[in-house]
């Protein structure tokens, strides 16, 4: 047999034709592995599209590579003896072609960056982890940036990046004079709803796809939601297309109605590109270079562009930053010391609360929900119910199509749960059922009211924003931010302070019960 210079091993979430780990690989002489292992489907209660993307993506990455002359070992689901997980999986691929070395595009996790470097040390094999280019910051960049900063703060991390990256900017300043277009990105609609929204894109199952759709179902039938609806970009292709739907039919809207939400309109105007982003389907900079393309030509408006921006250049990579530099310690956070037991309608949407139901409603459809439904309606009644952080992050894991961990982790733990104590968010983000009233359509119907914080008829949010404020109040006195909201609180009397007690165990309770 030829000896194998380099086994290249790809994961799931790497899946990019000119990834780091492919660079000067050679198919005469190298050897690709990937797997498609059941400790990673396990490891989350996941959602069955979830699984389905990463593997239908996994299977078309492979026949590509295959149709590049590559020579590639790949494990399914169904294969016989499978190893049980990735260092396993590597271990033995590692004895079966006994290569000079092991190349590795650095995993996004960190667990598996331990277990797989490990790995090939016990093997006594030299491991090449390359850096992830994809990202526009480096981990080291993000750590000096991060160096003796007392907190880190997005906005200021965002400025950077447009500044060394050159996006909307005129020289030294940004363009139109302003960062930060975000006021006038908290659009509503009109009592009539959105008018004339472009027609849900939906890539089509090939065959492909459609037997990683049936393995699922067969062989993870109690994994939540359905494959029936499943029409994620799986392919470079598919995301590109994605890509023009949004630039063309989107964009234009998505900054003015990016926090709004309405009724069975699951995606609005938004682009639906982190799937395919996170497992590196697209790239960010193709997607960044797009959407200021628009906005020279005249076909998108600067405060959706720049909220686009904000969102790929700025966000994600700060928070792929906090991950990497907080980690392995961040998992374990839980400032607010909140521990109750995540109710069973995360699962369901069985609940008489409207806007509850409808975003797990619609992820049970499609593992998809907007920033504002997760941050501002799933995030916070978690919040508010004092959730305990691990369990919430399990389930945003779980039932988003586009969730990774390092992703995942900041936004739940830190940005939604402030269970970090202010690492990423600086305050606690929660608001009364008002707030949810204001940006959409969700409460016309519902059996409470977003006005009430007690009596039967109390919004679940509004009882639980004030109880939450009644528990924290001592704590978060200090935090200047809090200071409009504690002093609201300071308004209530101690019988209403008592009534808002008395509502807010009767919302655990139904909770619990199954009958909120
Ligand atoms: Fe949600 Fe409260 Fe509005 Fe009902 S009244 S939809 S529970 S915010």
């Amino acid at each position: 047999m030829q000896k194998t210079r380099n086994l290249i091993l790809i994961l799931g979430d790497q899946l990019d034709p000119q990834g780091p780990s492919l660079e000067g690989a050679d198919p005469t002489q190298d050897v690709v592995v990937m797997a498609e292992v059941a400790s990673e489907i396990e490891r989350y209660p996941n959602h069955k599209q979830r699984v389905v993307l990463f593997l239908a993506a996994m299977r078309h990455f492979k026949e590509d590579l295959i149709a590049r002359g590559f020579r590639v070992i790949y494990q399914h689901l169904d294969a016989n003896a499978p190893a049980p997980d990735l260092p396993a999986f590597l271990g033995a691929q590692i004895v079966r072609w006994q290569p000079e070395g092991v190349v590795l595009t650095t995993p996004g996790r960190h667990d598996l960056t331990v277990a797989l470097t490990n790995e090939a040390e016990q093997a006594g094999i030299p491991l090449d982890m390359r850096p992830d280019t994809h990202f526009f910051c480096s981990k080291e960049s993000f750590s000096v940036w991060a160096q003796g900063r007392k907190s880190l703060v997005m906005e200021y991390f965002y400025r950077d990046m447009r500044k060394q990256y050159g996006y909307l900017m005129q020289g030294s300043k940004p363009v139109g004079g302003t960062w930060n277009y975000d006021k006038e990105n908290r659009g509503t609609f009109s009592k009539n709803g959105p008018q004339n929204l472009p027609p849900s894109t939906v890539y089509s199952p090939d065959a492909i796809t459609q037997a990683v759709c049936q393995s699922v179902e067969q062989h993870f039938p109690n994994l939540y939601g359905s494959t029936e609806a499943f029409g994620w970009p799986v392919t470079p292709t598919d995301a590109h297309a994605a890509l023009d739907d949004f630039i063309e039919n989107r964009l234009p809207h998505f900054g003015t109605y990016q926090d709004a939400m309405w009724t069975d309109e699951p995606f609005l105007y938004h682009a639906r590109l982190a799937a395919a982003l996170n497992l590196k389907l697209i790239n960010p900079r193709t997607v960044c270079d797009r959407a200021v393309a628009a906005y020279a030509a005249g076909a998108a408006p600067l405060n959706a562009v720049e909220g686009f921006i904000r969102q790929v250049l700025g966000w994600r990579e700060f928070i792929r930053g906090v991950y990497w530099h907080h980690m392995p310690a961040y998992i374990n956070h839980n400032a607010l010391q909140a521990n109750n037991p995540l109710p069973d309608l995360f699962w369901t949407g069985n609940t008489r609360m409207r806007c509850m139901q409808q975003v797990v409603q619609q992820l049970l459809q499609y593992g998809y929900a907007h920033h504002i439904q997760r941050l501002m309606v799933s995030g916070l009644f978690a919040l508010l119910y004092r959730a305990e952080p691990a369990a919430v992050q399990t389930w945003f894991m779980a039932m988003y199509v586009d969730a990774v961990e390092w992703v995942t982790l900041p936004n739940t733990i830190g940005m939604s749960q402030y269970a970090d104590g202010g690492v990423v968010g600086t305050k606690p983000y929660i608001a009364t059922g008002k707030y949810i009233k204001r940006m959409s359509n969700y409460c016309k119907g519902c059996a409470y009211n977003p006005d009430l914080a007690t009596g039967p008829e109390a919004c679940p949010f509004t009882t639980l924003y004030w109880d939450f404020l009644m528990e924290h109040e001592a704590t978060l006195g200090s935090n200047r931010r809090m200071g409009f909201q504690l002093k609201n609180l300071q308004r209530k009397s101690h019988a209403q302070r008592e009534a808002i007690a008395e509502r807010a165990t009767v919302v655990h309770e139904l909770a619990q019960t199954g009958a909120l």
